[in-house]
């Protein structure tokens, strides 16, 4: 155990409990700083691939994920307009031999549970709800944290996990507001004893279509499906406080010439959660994720789109490489962190772009998306898979022995 760090973690969503838990377990001291009145995450699933899982078991979760995750058969890709099988890659049993652990999918309500109980038994953990926080001081010898009016606490380096619109990112980069991607996601979440027989699922579907697509997949256990569905539009006003009902009708004006299967599974569901997408450019240099004593993880260090089904992989992959360089005690403090960040960017930049590319692909209209379906039929798998991310190690993120 390397000798007690006191951390200040900014954030408790998924990157902030995850970092105040490998940090923790690590014997370090962990204070940790959550706006809002009480934890908790939005009705919502997200898939955690093997490189996550294995982070995951790392600290000894293997059995909390089993019991209220999901594991998919297979990731299946349907034409949205057509209906037609276009590809699919095997999950079940193949991930496990490939990549060492299973391809898991989650309601984030389940994942934020199991890392927030987690947390909750290690020793030396504060975790301090309805505290917005700022920086307020970063000397040589430590960093000071704003909590309150005249309110401060001090630690020896700062966690910024506070998401999409962070603070301390503005506070160590400067303010540049993320991107407006024009893209907007419909989400839902349903018992599958709620759809039709022929709707319920144990697969990941993708359903591709010109600027929109659909993925469900199941989550808890296999007994609820969520579906998300993302389209191409603006939306007006704070989008840092953007999250808006919406109902079936708006969606399926969208999917008008989709499939009717699709417009019945849609159709299946009354209310949705509205939310406009956003992201940043991928990361360009290491400084964007640490500079002196403060490091920033998650989506406050490289927010992304959501078609790799990887942000919150990454502020776990994340939170897990910066434990590792914490334990290099032969360094200073800074220096550990700099070390996290060099060991870090170029995956997340590289995932952050992938992310990019796949919205285009998924997407595409005309001659491009006739190649990529008949791409699917011929490669299918090698099309789906992405060795490279899923046999990643974080510490050793672009390992040349991978393709692509
Ligand atoms: P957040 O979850 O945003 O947490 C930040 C926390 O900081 C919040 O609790 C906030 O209240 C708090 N905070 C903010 N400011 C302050 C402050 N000043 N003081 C104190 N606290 C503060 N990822 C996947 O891995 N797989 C998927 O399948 C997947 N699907 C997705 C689908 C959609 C439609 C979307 C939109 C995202 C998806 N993601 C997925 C991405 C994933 O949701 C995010 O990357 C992840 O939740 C980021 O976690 P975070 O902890 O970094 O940030």
């Amino acid at each position: 155990m390397s000798s007690q760090i006191d951390i200040l973690v900014a954030g408790g969503g998924i990157g902030g409990l995850a970092t105040a838990l490998a940090s923790a377990r690590a014997g370090h001291r962990v204070r940790l700083f959550e706006r809002a009145p009480v934890f908790s995450e939005v009705g919502a699933g997200i898939q955690i691939s093997p490189n996550v899982v294995r982070v995951l078991q790392s600290w000894g979760l293997g059995e909390a994920l089993q019991s209220v995750a999901a594991f998919p058969d297979r990731l299946q890709v349907r034409s949205a307009l057509s209906g037609r099988h276009l590809g699919q890659l095997t999950l079940a049993g193949r991930a496990e031999a490939l990549y060492g652990a299973p391809y898991a999918t989650i309601h984030r309500a389940d994942l934020h549970q199991l890392l927030l109980t987690a947390v909750q038994a290690q020793a030396d953990v504060s975790l301090q709800l309805n505290t917005p926080v700022a920086v307020a001081e970063v000397g040589p010898e430590g960093v000071s944290l704003k909590t309150g009016p005249q309110k401060y606490v001090e630690g020896d380096v700062l966690v910024g996990a506070d998401g999409l619109w962070s603070g301390v990112r503005q506070a160590l980069l400067g303010v540049q507001p993320p991107r407006v991607t024009g893209h907007l996601a419909f989400r839902a979440m349903l018992p599958q004893a709620r759809f039709p027989a022929a709707l319920r699922s144990s697969s990941v579907t993708a359903w591709l279509g010109p600027d929109l697509h659909v993925v469900a997949y199941p989550v808890r256990a296999g007994e609820w499906l969520n579906v998300v569905a993302i389209v191409h539009g603006e939306v007006q006003g704070d989008l840092s406080n953007w999250d808006h009902g919406s109902n079936a009708s708006q969606l399926l004006a969208v999917l008008a010439d989709c499939c009717s299967p699709l417009q019945d599974l849609v159709r299946a569901v009354p209310e949705w959660r509205l939310w406009a997408l956003c992201d940043r450019p991928p990361l360009s240099r290491p400084e964007e994720m640490a500079q002196g004593r403060i490091a920033l993880l998650g989506d406050a260090a490289h927010p992304m789109r959501p078609y790799l089904a990887q942000g919150a992989g990454m502020a776990l992959e994340d939170a897990h490489a910066l434990t590792l360089a914490l334990a290099q005690e032969a360094l200073d403090l800074p220096t550990r962190l700099r070390r996290y960040a060099l060991n870090r960017w170029q995956r997340c930049a590289r995932v952050q772009a992938r992310a990019e590319r796949n919205g285009r692909v998924f997407h595409a209209t005309g001659p491009l998306q006739w190649g990529r379906d008949a791409a699917m039929g011929l490669l299918g798998e090698g099309l789906l898979d992405v060795p490279w991310l899923y046999a990643g190690d974080p510490l050793n993120p672009l390992p040349a022995a991978h393709p692509q």
